[in-house]
């Protein structure tokens, strides 16, 4: 008897490595827009704005956080939290609001250009597409990576992006609100993640089954919990637990 209908799965750090993308996307969308800003003002006849890179991304990232801080709902709405600060910064150094607000726009649609070019794990496609003939599958995620243009996006037909629901993981809501699009009780579905506190914890207290890549970890596993070191050891805990049913 089968006893899992379906499998959600966090992106991020479980089905590819995000450091080396995050911190390219980072420095990538901010150098291109100020090199983009010099260029439009230069054929302006404008003076270049007194804004550099190394002071001006510093002075982003706390700009972000302060948005956090006074909007906190949208504390995990990254791509809101990124356009308030860039045309807040604009704006500061002499951009008109609606040059502002355009070239914020701009260097947010060139860092989902560069967040997409994330390298999954060489067995994830695989993989996903065998699960996929059995369970349904569904992507949670607390990035603000763009999920119809991430290159695994084609086994997702329910993707979550739980930042923009205002409720980033550990909030219940992503899950349930998965489980609902896919029409299954906690019971019979089961949650993939790195991180204990995001993926592990919320599904395992919903009653699903949370499977934790981790490289290390010796503490106890509460119930249905399972770890593994990589995600292409899953079918070996999903066979498990079927075989138990
Ligand atoms: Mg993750």
């Amino acid at each position: 008897m089968v006893s899992l209908q379906a499998i959600t799965f966090d992106l991020d750090d479980t089905l590819w490595d995000n450091q080396g993308v995050m911190l390219k996307t980072e420095e990538g969308h901010y150098r291109w827009l100020l090199e983009a800003l010099v260029a439009w003002r230069a054929k302006r006849q404008e003076a270049p704005l007194a804004l550099g890179y190394e002071q001006g991304l510093a002075d982003y990232l706390q700009r972000r956080q302060a948005w956090a801080q006074q909007v906190p709902e949208r504390r995990g709405d990254f791509t809101w939290l990124r356009l308030r600060a860039l045309e807040e910064q604009l704006e500061a150094h002499g951009l008109t609001r609606s040059a502002a607000l355009l070239w914020a726009a701009a260097a947010m649609n060139e860092f989902h250009r560069l967040r997409v070019q994330v390298t999954p794990h060489p067995e994830a496609a695989g993989l996903l597409s065998t699960l996929a003939e059995r369970y349904q599958l569904a992507a949670i995620t607390n990035g603000n990576i763009h999920l119809k243009r991430q290159p695994l996006a084609a086994y997702f037909p329910v993707a979550i992006a739980a930042g923009e629901l205002l409720a980033p993981k550990p909030d219940p809501k992503p899950f349930l609100t998965a489980l609902e699009r896919l029409n299954v009780v906690p019971q019979r579905a089961m949650h993939v993640g790195d991180s204990w506190q995001e993926d592990v914890v919320p599904a395992q207290q919903l009653g699903m089954h949370a499977v934790w890549i981790a490289q290390q970890g010796d503490q106890p596993l509460p119930a249905r919990v399972h770890r593994i070191a990589h995600v292409k050891e899953l079918p070996e805990v999903i066979q498990w637990l079927e075989k138990r049913h």
